[in-house]
């Protein structure tokens, strides 16, 4: 069964990728591989990768090829073939979609299915500015607008739902970074959908529903 789902969710900073990816990778029970997680992680513990990758991701640019195309394929090609992923954040441009279908293809594994959560931009930004994720868990957490600035300055800061972690506000959920992200989006990520549609893999859900609604329309794409 799991076999069929060698997944990646696609999608806008602030569609719910995230989100959707925690939730239906336990209810597929699949391994979730979030590359922005895992480069937050290394910026946290400051290992080399994190160095270098932190003043792009500050920035909302996407940390270079080199630095990310290795590390994740590490991870996808760790896990047995029938096991099937849910990968979140990559790829992110045409090389990696490229490069990612060369290293499954040589496995005999290749995508099964590119979903694309979509979500028009004036709620992106209003959901990314409202944004808070878990420190220990990454989870992401939303919380009105006009209350964030409270939240932020709160203490003991207010904590997640999933673990008790505390609660912070991501540096890249900053306005200027937000806005330079979707920018990055619209001008290197987007295209990788045109490249996924010709492949007839790619299956495409509206994001402005609640988390359960969608979650239940990517189960339907999945054929669940
Ligand atoms: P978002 O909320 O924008 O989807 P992510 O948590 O997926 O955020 O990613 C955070 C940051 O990590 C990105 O803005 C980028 O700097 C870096 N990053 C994550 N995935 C990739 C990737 N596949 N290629 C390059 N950079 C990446
Ligand atoms: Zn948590």
């Amino acid at each position: 069964m799991a076999e069929e789902f060698r997944i990646v969710l696609f999608g806008p900073p602030g569609a719910g990728k995230g989100t959707q990816a925690q939730l239906l990778a336990e209810q597929l029970g699949i391994p979730h591989i979030s590359s922005g997680d895992l480069f937050r992680h290394h910026l946290r513990a400051e290992t080399p990768l994190g160095l270098r990758a932190a003043d792009y991701m500050r920035q909302g640019l996407l940390v270079p090829d080199d630095l990310t195309i290795d590390i994740i394929l590490e991870r996808v090609m760790a896990i047995n073939s029938e096991e099937g992923f849910m990968l979140d954040g990559f790829p992110r441009n045409r090389h990696q979609a490229e490069v990612l279908d060369d290293a499954l293809e040589r496995r005999s594994r290749a995508l099964d299915k590119v979903v694309c959560i979509d979500v028009p931009e004036g709620e992106l930004l209003r959901r990314l500015a409202g944004r808070f994720s878990c420190r220990e868990c990454q989870a992401p957490h939303s919380i009105p607008q006009d209350a964030s600035a409270e939240v932020a300055d709160a203490s003991p800061f207010p904590q997640c739902d999933h673990c008790g972690g505390e609660l912070y506000q991501r540096e890249d959920d900053r306005p200027e970074a937000i806005r330079k992200r979707i920018e990055v989006y619209q001008a290197e990520t987007l295209p990788v959908l045109g490249y996924y549609r010709d492949r007839r893999i790619l299956a495409e859900v509206p994001g402005t529903d609640s988390v359960e609604g969608v979650n239940q329309k990517v189960l339907t794409v999945l054929g669940r």
